[in-house]
């Protein structure tokens, strides 16, 4: 059989696997068998998974392949953070970043290639955005770290290329995987999902899956969180805020996470985080407050660390507890903000003037192919 039409193992959670071996004729404990070998061993020949019957292997082998993603670039920081550059099948290239500290290492990983979501100040969104990855392209990245550097990853981040929340059912599959006993064993504190605040998606994330939740606040108001982070216009604060609260209602040792860039003259004032404390009060809440990370072209400059310190003070004052998240691998544009990948083909400038030449069309071709899902916000 040719090796495109060969299903990508890599794509299956425990449910989805123990189901294709049954439907194979086999027994769902052998999905399991190969499931554990594919992410806890890092085995990708079905050759050398030895407790799975010599026939059913030659049958898997007929069928079935594990693809990962191959990393084209390696790119290290002085500070020990690797940016790693990932092929895709169709010339599209997404990153992940692979942060150690200490006992933990943290990997940031990508949802999406590219992002349609155009926060003015995320060079992603600069990028356009093709396609959302599948579940083989997303806990891959996390098989690539562990097996290539050998050491397991403490923490995921889903805080990559992309909005996760707009791919949902891949992202949800791949965290779950993450999270079972048979693969990575990540525990729900350390599986984090980031988004930009797509209020129904939070709601539905809530009933399904039981990580952790960070939201890219940026700004205490909607007015200018309008301007910074558009989803606002659809989804703002007076709907996010309650879903997120409901998010972490049902266990004490939650909080949300949320996200705060800092930029000079923008978001930063005493006036901001005196607006922010009002509108944080009753969530369990943690912030993370981020410098701004440059890139080229970028209209915004980052907040002096004394202001920083000064913003976050004002915080901790208030009872949130506020960290400024220290900046990685900068020199290698590896840092929040800076990843672009490859989008292949499809900037925005594009997508609108595709939509305009088909005129009502609701079909979604790219590059030739047809495309399901994409963004739905
Ligand atoms: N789309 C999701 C996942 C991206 S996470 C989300 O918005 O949450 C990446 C985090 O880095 C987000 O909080 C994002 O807003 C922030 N970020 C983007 N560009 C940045 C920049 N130039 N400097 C610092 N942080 C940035």
């Amino acid at each position: 059989m040719a090796n495109e039409q060969k299903i990508n193992l890599l794509n299956f959670d425990r449910k989805a696997m123990e189901a294709f071996f049954v439907e194979l004729g086999s027994k769902a404990f052998h999905g399991r068998n190969v499931l554990k070998w594919i992410h806890k061993h890092g085995v990708t020949d079905f050759e050398a998974m030895t407790d799975v019957p010599k026939k059913l292997r030659a049958q898997l082998a007929e069928i079935a392949e594990v693809r990962v993603p191959q990393i084209v670039f390696d790119q290290p920081s002085r500070d020990g953070t690797h940016k790693w550059v990932l092929e895709l099948d169709c010339n599209n290239r997404i990153e992940s970043v692979y942060i150690p500290d200490g006992d933990r290492s943290t990997l940031c990983v990508s949802s999406q290639v590219g992002c349609s979501l155009d926060c003015s100040f995320c060079s992603t969104a600069q990028q356009g955005f093709n396609r959302n990855l599948t579940v083989a392209e997303i806990i891959g990245q996390v098989w690539v770290a562990w097996h290539t550097v050998g050491k397991p990853v403490t923490n995921v981040v889903m805080m990559g290329m992309g909005e996760p929340l707009a791919n949902f059912e891949p992202v949800v599959a791949a965290m779950d995987i993450m999270q079972d006993d048979l693969t990575y064993m990540l525990s729900k504190y350390r599986v984090t999902i980031s988004t930009s605040g797509i209020v129904p998606a939070i709601y539905r994330l809530n009933e399904v899956s039981d990580v952790s939740l960070a939201v890219s606040l940026h700004a205490p108001n909607n007015e200018l969180r309008d301007q910074l982070v558009p989803i606002n216009k659809k989804y703002p604060l007076e709907e996010l805020i309650p879903a997120c609260r409901e998010f972490v209602k049902n266990d004490k040792r939650r909080k949300v996470t949320w996200e705060y860039v800092m930029l000079d003259g923008v978001n930063d004032s005493d006036k901001h985080g005196k607006q922010l404390i009002r509108l944080l009060e009753g969530t369990p809440s943690k912030m993370n407050l981020i410098p701004f990370n440059p890139f080229p072209g970028a209209q915004y400059r980052c907040s002096t660390p004394e202001r920083i310190e000064a913003f976050r003070q004002k915080l901790m004052k208030a009872g949130i507890i506020s960290i400024t998240r220290q900046t990685r691998g900068d020199d290698i544009d590896a840092a929040c903000g800076q990843l672009v990948g490859k989008v292949k083909d499809r900037s925005r400038r594009e997508l609108r003037m595709e939509r305009n030449s088909r005129q009502g069309s609701s079909d979604r071709k790219v590059n030739g192919q047809r495309k399901s899902g994409g963004t739905s916000l």
